[in-house]
């Protein structure tokens, strides 16, 4: 049984970790980088080692170092949060070495997960459908381009070691692809030292859904249900929510039996996600495996009334899953929002530095997991996700205004964040409609109607703040008239 988890990882997700942990009983060990001597984590866990300098590749993707914390502290469990070490199948297996229990699949599995060739060929045996493309790696860009011209432009040139929306580039004749395959190649070669790649057509006006699934040491396996993570910018997600406007009761059964197909096809155990795009004409499609807990988790949390860290933890200690699919029933909208150190006009560029003041929203149904507070500093060092803003509701309408009402609340010092864009797409017909894609933000114009509302807003603000003059001095002149009458200390009565 697990007693002691090191947390192999930084920020809100090592705080989300934690927080189980705590309330398991089970003892906590944090590690941390130059950067994060003061981070939150730290002084949460009951233990914390220092392991380098502020670089991941310096800390938190230095294996040895981390293993040897683990030895030295007594840890049993590791759990390695999104990011960093979590999709290496070498860590895994390090781990699975010295006798450490990695909290997610074996390293097997992630291997097969983190090949998005090898794992579209595991899917093709299951007949799981998957997007239309290389039947396996083009060797170079003229092989690349015969595929792109018998399947069609547009296509995206995929790294198979990609993730985060990195290493995908769309091209729509010979001449991109060329050039895109230089790119792709470089970038991959930089990000882990190898490149490889795979054409895929591109589907246009697609919607990403995505489906978690949970699988236990002993063959049992469930799906928890979809989540639409179609707002995307650079395909990488910033808004989600659950159950997706575009999946009824029997979509989600079918689509959820071929995802617990997809697990068995690759021995997958704990909690993973399979995303699929859905092309404009209903088909799905699968894209890849996230061989760990997903950034977006605490909505499937909020819709299905578990606790996710926990139930990766029972799985790791060999339990069997509690429930049965047809035990579990979805409750409710969930939204989030993830809350970036970003401005939004300049490209998305971070924007980092000292937080000197935080508000955090609360109130019914809201939940917030950041490692901000008052006084922190948000570093350049590592991912611009500050905070995850989720709420629920019975209703999607409850859910929405509750958001709006909550990105109001929200407040970071010192730094550029999406809350402004995120209240203009809440605002927007089409978000509250459903009418959602991958490129909502461009096919919408949503970064002109941000500088729309924000004019507005300020119009608004300064006209509100005239009226408020206008009546104080109306206020003032009354009272100095009285006061001249009868010549009593009116500023005292004010005061
Ligand atoms: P999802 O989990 O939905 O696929 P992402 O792909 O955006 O979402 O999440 C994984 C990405 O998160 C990684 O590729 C990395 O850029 C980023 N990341 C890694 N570590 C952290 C961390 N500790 N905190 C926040 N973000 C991280
Ligand atoms: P990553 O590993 O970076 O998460 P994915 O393969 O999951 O890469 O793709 C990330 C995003 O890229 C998707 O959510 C989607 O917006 C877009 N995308 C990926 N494949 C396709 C495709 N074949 N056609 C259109 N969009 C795609
Ligand atoms: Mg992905």
């Amino acid at each position: 049984m697990i007693e002691k988890v090191l947390i192999a990882n930084r920020g809100e997700i090592a705080l989300r970790v934690i927080r189980t942990c705590n309330a398991l009983g089970i003892k906590t060990v944090a590690v941390y980088s130059d950067e994060d001597y003061n981070s939150l984590h730290v002084k949460k866990a009951d233990e914390s080692y220092h392991i380098g300098e502020a670089a991941p590749a310096k800390s938190y993707l230095n294996q040895e170092k981390i293993l040897d914390v683990m030895l030295s502290s007594g840890t049993d469990a590791v759990h390695p949060g999104y990011g960093f070490l979590s999709e290496n199948d070498d860590f895994a297996r390090l781990c699975e070495k010295n006798k450490i229990n990695f909290i997610g699949p074996s390293a097997d599995s992630m291997n097969l997960c983190g090949d998005k060739m090898e794992c579209k060929a595991a899917m093709l045996k299951a007949k799981v459908p998957t997007v239309p493309g290389s039947p396996g790696l083009v060797k170079d860009a003229d092989e690349a381009e015969k595929i792109a011209n018998d399947i069609g432009y547009p296509v995206l040139l995929k790294s198979v070691y990609g993730g985060g929306g990195r290493g995908i580039r769309l091209v729509t004749n010979d001449k991109e692809l060329r050039e895109g395959f230089e790119t792709v190649t470089s970038e991959s070669i930089s990000a882990v030292g190898k490149s490889a790649i795979i054409v895929e057509k591109f589907l246009e006006k697609t919607r990403h859904i995505e489906y978690q699934m949970c699988r236990d040491h002993h063959g049992n396996a469930v799906h928890l249900f979809e989540r639409e993570c179609s707002i995307q910018r650079r395909n990488q997600k910033l808004i989600e929510q659950t159950p997706s406007p575009v999946v009824d009761a029997s979509k989600r059964e079918e689509i959820g039996e071929l995802v617990v197909r997809a697990a068995e096809a690759v021995d997958y155990t704990n909690l993973g996600t399979a995303e699929f795009l859905r092309a404009d004409n209903g088909e799905f499609y699968f894209i890849e495996i996230n061989a760990r807990l997903q950034v977006e988790h605490p909505i499937s949390e909020m819709v299905s009334g578990l606790d996710f860290v926990k139930l990766q933890i029972d799985i790791a200690n060999g339990e069997p899953l509690p429930f049965k699919q047809k035990d579990l029933k979805m409750n409710g909208y969930a939204i989030e929002c993830r809350i970036n150190a970003e401005d939004t006009f300049l490209d998305f560029a971070p924007s980092t530095g000292p937080v000197p003041d935080v508000t955090i929203p609360a109130g019914p149904n809201v939940r917030c997991d950041t490692y901000l507070y008052s006084g922190c500093t948000v570093s350049p060092f590592y991912d611009s996700l500050m905070a995850k803003l989720c709420t629920w509701g019975p209703t999607f309408e409850e859910s929405r205004t509750r958001m709006l009402t909550a990105l109001n609340d929200m407040y970071v010092q010192g730094v550029e964040t999406s809350i402004p864009l995120y209240k203009t797409i809440l605002n927007s017909e089409e978000y509250k409609k459903g009418e959602l894609s991958t490129d909502f933000l461009k096919r919408y114009d949503m970064i002109n109607r941000l500088t729309e509302d924000l004019k507005k807003e300020k119009e608004e603000k300064s006209e509100a703040a005239l009226a408020a003059a206008i009546i104080h001095s109306e206020y003032f002149k009354s009272r100095v008239q009285n006061s001249d009458a009868n010549s009593t200390s009116w500023k005292h009565k004010l005061d």
